[in-house]
């Protein structure tokens, strides 16, 4: 096993069933061979980004891990679309603490009143380019309106692997996600796309999910690891242990290489104290200041963090 390591650390790539067997070595050693590649692409520098959830709750989607789902009894705040003026002064505002900033909207697309007035904004913002847009499927169309506006980056997750989604979703398919995702990169707009662990999948589907991020060749992959909320369909699933989070961190550095890797969702809540370790992993980003339906740490604390670590921003 020690010797998949070095060849993994001389840039070897592996195959999947090669991939899954990372999951039997040391920490350790895992470690030292995902920090080395992180190094060697990315230095010393890490990214921080940060997320407004615009318009939350009430999604007609069946996703089993999502607390927006009206197919989960969540209790989540509900709410339209925030005006895009208040979205232009909290995004102005956390951008100069963050790299990029992120609008996310529940629901399986904006429609064309909403895009319409988040245009007439990104038009006007200074900051348009630090953007990301996270509003589920997109049209051609609604591409070329956004890509006028000014934006140039796009998220959307695959969530996990295409044999395993079926499992967690049956109201849209895997392939539009795909589609979504490929129509993006037609359109030349930088990817942020990664997905959840810990919802029930194999490791081996995670490996897929890897693989599949790869041949997409998509620029960004967040990762996520599921916070059971109460009333998800999910609620009373064992949560991922920290060193299987930092395992499959490093895992999808070896097998991705180049692509930025950013922990969001679920880091302060099932690393705990091992949090740092996530760059050690292989990660260069971290999502900070909070998610979607759930409070994170401080963006304060997170600079500090990375400042011991004698990494920059
Ligand atoms: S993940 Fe997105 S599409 Fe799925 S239920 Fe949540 S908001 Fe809806």
């Amino acid at each position: 096993m020690e010797n998949l390591v070095f060849e993994v650390i001389n840039g070897r790539q592996l195959s999947k069933e090669e991939s899954v067997k990372l999951f039997d070595v040391e920490i350790e050693d895992l470690l030292f061979a995902s920090s080395k590649i992180r190094k060697n692409y990315k230095g010393n520098k890490v990214k921080i980004c940060s997320i407004v959830n615009a318009k939350s709750g009430q999604c007609g989607e069946d996703c089993k891990f999502c607390a927006q789902s009206i197919f989960n009894k969540t209790g989540v705040e509900i709410y339209p679309l925030i005006d895009p003026e208040k979205i232009k002064e909290i995004s102005t505002k956390a951008l100069r603490n963050v790299g990029c900033f992120g609008i996310v909207s529940s629901g399986n697309s904006l429609n064309d009143s909403e895009i319409t007035k988040l245009c007439q904004m990104f038009e006007k913002h200074e900051k348009v380019s630090q953007l990301g847009l996270s509003i589920g499927k997109i049209s051609d169309e609604t591409f070329l309106k956004l890509k006028k506006a000014g934006i140039k980056k796009i998220h959307h997750n695959l969530e996990t692997s295409e044999n395993f989604y079926p499992k967690i979703c049956s109201t849209h398919s895997y392939k539009e996600r795909v589609d979504t995702v490929q129509r993006a990169k037609k359109h030349d707009f930088k990817l942020c796309t990664g997905g959840i662990f810990g919802i029930g999948e194999s490791l081996r589907d995670r490996i897929d999910l890897a693989f599949t991020l790869k041949e997409l060749n998509v620029d960004s992959v967040p990762m996520n690891f599921f916070m059971p909320f109460k009333g998800t369909v999910l609620e009373h699933i064992k949560a991922v242990p920290p060193i299987e989070i930092l395992k499959t961190l490093a895992i999808f550095r070896i097998i991705l290489q180049t692509p930025d890797i950013m922990v969001c969702g679920g880091r302060e809540m099932n690393l705990r104290d091992l949090q740092s370790w996530v760059f050690q992993a292989g990660a260069n980003g971290i999502m900070t200041g909070g998610y979607l339906t759930s409070s994170g740490r401080e963006i304060a604390s997170d600079r500090q963090m990375i400042k011991d670590l004698d990494l920059e921003v």
